[in-house]
């Protein structure tokens, strides 16, 4: 390798996920902090999980989440 050129490398850099996992890899930086991992994302845990910001979800979930879609179609619910 050319000297001078390469940035440090850790053999063991510590990866740190939101979920409280932890596990080691090798990187250019010592610490990694991430806010999802193999072990919460829910493509592996199978579970349903909810990345969202400012509400989005909720607000949906309000409104069609319920009898939305039961209602009687003479007597449409209002939104
Ligand atoms: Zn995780």
């Amino acid at each position: 390798m050319k000297a001078d050129i390469h940035p440090e490398y850790f053999e063991d850099a510590e990866v740190t996920c939101g979920c409280g996992n932890k596990f080691h890899t090798g990187s250019t930086q010592a610490k990694i902090s991430v806010e999802i991992c193999s072990a919460c994302h829910p493509f592996f845990t199978g579970a349903q999980k909810f990345v969202d910001t400012a509400g989005r979800v909720e607000k949906f979930q309000k409104k069609f989440g319920g009898n939305y879609f039961k209602t009687d179609k003479k007597a449409p619910a209002k939104a």
